[in-house]
């Protein structure tokens, strides 16, 4: 069945989605929702979305990831899930999310 929103692509759907979300998503809930085959593929299409709502109406608002286990919380510089904590070493990440807002 085709829907309204078949023209666009995956990127302006992310857009779509994390604008109209009333929480922050992981990279994880993106892919399930729209059908994405791979977290990594959400998670460059989510960097290329940063970059450009540089000269957008909206910004990419990121809920950094941390450790669940010692609270230790990561400086993303580009949007990916941290895979082991620095600190305590535990592999108990809370990933990154994220949300969409027009820009004031
Ligand atoms: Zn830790």
């Amino acid at each position: 069945m085709q829907t309204e929103f078949d023209f666009l692509s995956i990127r302006e759907k992310i857009v779509l989605l994390l604008k109209y979300s009333e929480r922050p998503l992981t990279a994880k809930e993106i892919k399930k929702n729209l059908g994405i085959q791979k977290e990594k593929e959400v998670y460059e299409h989510l960097y290329h979305i940063a970059k450009s709502s540089k000269h957008k109406d909206y910004q990419l608002i990121v809920y950094l990831p941390y450790c669940r286990d010692c609270g230790y919380i990561f400086n993303l510089e580009i949007p990916k899930k941290p895979s082991k904590c620095p600190r305590c070493k535990s592999e108990n990440i809370e990933p990154p999310k994220f949300l969409i807002r027009d820009k004031k």
